[in-house]
């Protein structure tokens, strides 16, 4: 019982900086090392130094048995950067990485895995509820070096993981370990496997690589895919556990996701494609939105906004098919990956498919140039077999391969590629706007409502910016009732106009 009082030490943190408390509470805790028992008190949370040390630098800290432990025994989870709360500095914090002594998963000879249960785990509803406080709290106050220090990689492996508990752990282990690595992004985890794309400190790619290949030999097919243009693409980290990696709606026990197509490195791609003279079957496996503004020469691009709307598509573009060759690719690899092995599985013999995607192509042809330059010859002899830009999903919302512009713009129709949100969040629409109807529509997708909500918007904003000079920037959009909810992938006003002239005949 004394041991247990004094574990639960309450500090008054008021005059101090949350690290100095943090160093004397853990010398505290040492000392009473031998007296304290090493059992956690059933019931009692283990992660509490953590929540509540982050919400304010004026909060008590007190711990717990378990927190003890996992503060004594050298923890692997980096407690003393989770405890920098501001962006004071833009140096990158000090980073250890997790012991490799114990790797956090394991595959069996049998193709079992197994995941390691992190520190004080106390069962997977626990996880939960810890989770969902990483995910909301200090993860997304993580003081982050400049832009263009960082690089974006993409990587993708299907692999069986059946128990839920399992994917509770990873998430864990994700939130607390890339968010020392100061990593972002986004990666998602399911029953079928992972997705993701992240920006990662430069200075970190090494370790971030050695991380998964120490950590998650369970995820041992992961290929690092780098984006074109470096610089961080997003702002904050997020693991998600969801129940399909890409949503077609087909049940995996109908097909073998394993008979996946024949890879084609874009070396491989480019020379195939660009030898034939006859056109092959070439499907783009990406939404209307996306191969409006890029796409390969002669690739047939299914008029479609689901990747569910796409497969079905594919099966009907491919029907009674099953003997010619089939090529697809898709934004990074994962569609084609899935959509090529439902093809194979179905009786299709020749599947290739864009190792990497678009945007291992575009990696390919930048090097092309590169190395054309530093020959003396000139860039514009390296020919692209994809004409401009590379939808990506994150704020920069494309990079070019080729200068060609596809797209038009959808309010005026003049030629444009720049793709946008509308500025009324209500509306959000996705759409690609001229800079001239930028100005024009206040940056809206024109609508009535939209550019009459942004007007008054920015008139109480003026109010407040002329009351309250301190709030000044700050986005006052609260309480405001919006006109409309939606969130579509705009199309130009023409196809729609076809479309109904069609449902008319
Ligand atoms: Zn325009
Ligand atoms: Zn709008």
């Amino acid at each position: 019982m004394l041991a247990a009082t004094h574990s639960r030490a309450l500090i008054a943190s008021s005059p101090l900086s949350t690290r100095h408390l943090f160093n004397s509470l853990r010398t505290r805790l040492s000392t009473v090392a031998s007296s304290l028992p090493h059992q956690p008190i059933p019931g009692q949370p283990a992660f509490t130094l953590f929540s509540r040390a982050t919400s304010s630098n004026n909060s008590l800290l007190y711990s717990t048995p378990s927190l003890f432990r996992t503060l004594h025994s050298a923890s692997t989870i980096g407690p003393e950067s989770a405890l920098s709360t501001k962006p004071s500095s833009k140096r990158l914090p000090a980073y250890s990485p997790p012991s490799p002594s114990s790797p956090h998963s394991q595959v069996f000879p049998d193709g079992n895995i197994k995941v390691q249960s992190p520190l004080g785990f106390e069962g997977a509803d626990g996880l939960v509820k810890v989770n969902a406080r990483l995910l909301r709290d200090y993860i997304q106050r993580t003081p982050h070096p400049p832009s263009k220090d960082y690089v974006t990689l993409s990587y993708y492996q299907f692999r069986p993981i059946p128990h839920k508990e399992d994917l509770l752990k990873i998430q864990y282990f994700f939130l607390t370990d890339l968010r020392a690595m100061d990593v972002v992004g986004r990666i998602y985890v399911s029953s079928e496997g992972i997705n993701a794309q992240i920006s990662c400190p430069k200075d970190r790619v090494e370790d971030f690589k050695d991380y998964y290949a120490t950590h998650w030999p369970i995820f041992d097919k992961i290929r690092f895919n780098p984006a074109m243009s470096e610089g961080k693409a997003f702002k904050k980290l997020h693991v998600r556990i969801k129940g399909q990696l890409v949503a077609d709606g087909i049940d995996n026990s109908t097909f073998d996701i394993y008979n996946e197509p024949t890879y084609l490195t874009p070396e491989e791609w480019h020379k195939e494609l660009s030898s034939q003279t006859t056109p092959p079957i070439l499907i783009d496996m990406r939404n209307h939105y996306e191969s409006s503004i890029g796409h390969f020469e002669h690739a047939i691009r299914p008029d479609v906004t689901t990747f569910k709307e796409n497969v079905d598509a594919m099966l009907d573009i491919c029907k009674g098919k099953e003997d010619q060759e089939i090529y697809m690719y898709c934004t990074g690899g994962i569609r084609c990956t899935r959509s090529g092995a439902l093809l194979k599985s179905n009786g299709f013999k020749s599947v290739k498919m864009l190792r990497g995607g678009v945007t291992a192509y575009g990696r390919y042809i930048q090097d092309q140039r590169e190395q054309h330059v530093a020959e003396g010859r000139g860039e514009e002899e390296v020919k692209s077999i994809y004409k401009g830009k590379n939808f990506t999903f994150d704020k920069r919302l494309g990079e070019p391969i080729t200068d060609e512009v596809l797209a038009t713009c959808h309010i005026c129709g003049t030629a444009c590629d720049t793709y946008s949100n509308c500025s009324n969040m209500a509306c959000n629409l996705l759409m690609i706007s001229c800079p001239a109807c930028q100005q024009k529509h206040q940056g809206t997708c024109g609508s009535g409502s939209c550019v009459e909500m942004v007007k008054e918007l920015n008139e109480k904003q003026k109010k407040i910016d002329k009351n309250h000079p301190g709030l000044r920037g700050m986005k006052a959009r609260l309480g405001i009732q919006p006109f409309h909810e939606h969130r579509l992938r705009v199309r130009p006003l023409k196809v729609m106009e076809n479309r109904r002239n069609k449902a008319r005949i």
